[in-house]
């Protein structure tokens, strides 16, 4: 299938999901996921409407922001996957988001090596929410004080949570986990609007649950090698 096509199926795809709980069609945004995939695919996307890109590795998404630059001012650069410390220097120059913030030093840097003439750096804490010991993120209980911390760095937008919830018979109570423990920081008085969750095969969860923003790479691009 043309990459058009099956990102417009999986539009089509996530407003019936919302239509089906009673949310606004357009309730959810579309994080199209590039990892893997080379800058012409992304390219193929950009022409087919999508606007915001998600990216695993900090190096491959550094080389297609580079190789894209003429389309620098109409892509939104999200980087989802785990992010060194050391790392953090050009993620803070070149991205627009990062998903997989877990640890306050990490978002200390970024706010510290965000250049000034940008806008604050769209920050989501990462929620080990299915608890399986090789998934990254925090563990539920942790996530409030970091929040705080994070929240009153300057450079950084505080936007909201994200998680990898594990397949299963179990998959719709993560979702539905995390969309509490996101309402309760809403609650704190912290201003979130993200919860980014729900990926390819899972994404109907998500949006029954609440999420905001899916993250979908393989319904769109095929499987990866
Ligand atoms: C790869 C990846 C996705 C997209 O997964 P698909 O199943 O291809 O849609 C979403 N989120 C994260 C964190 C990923 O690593």
């Amino acid at each position: 299938m043309a990459i058009s096509d099956s990102l417009q199926a999986v539009k089509t795809r996530i407003a019936a999901a919302c239509v089906a709980c009673g949310r606004a069609p357009d309730a959810v945004r579309l994080l199209v996921v590039s990892k893997t995939f080379p800058a012409a695919a992304v390219r193929e996307a950009y022409e087919a409407g999508a606007r915001a890109f998600g990216e695993n590795y900090v190096q491959e998404g550094l080389s297609k922001v580079d190789e894209l630059v003429d389309l620098r001012g109409g892509i939104e650069w999200h980087l989802i996957g785990p992010l060194q410390s050391n790392k953090t220097r050009p993620v803070a120059e070149q991205f627009d988001w990062v998903h997989s913030v877990d640890r306050l030093k990490v978002a200390q840097r970024l706010s510290e090596q965000r250049p000034v003439g940008l806008p604050p750096l769209n920050i989501c804490l990462q929620v080990n929410i299915s608890g399986e010991a090789s998934k990254s993120g925090l563990a539920p209980a942790e996530i409030a004080p970091l929040a705080r911390q994070v929240a009153a760095l300057p450079r950084l937008a505080l936007r909201g949570l994200m998680a990898v919830p594990e397949p299963g018979p179990d998959a719709l109570a993560q979702h539905q986990a995390m969309a509490r423990l996101f309402d309760a920081l809403k609650a704190e008085g912290l201003a979130l609007d993200t919860l980014s969750l729900g990926m390819s095969a899972d994404l109907e969860d998500a949006v029954r649950a609440g999420s905001t923003m899916v993250r979908v790479g393989s319904a769109i691009f095929g499987a990866r090698a």
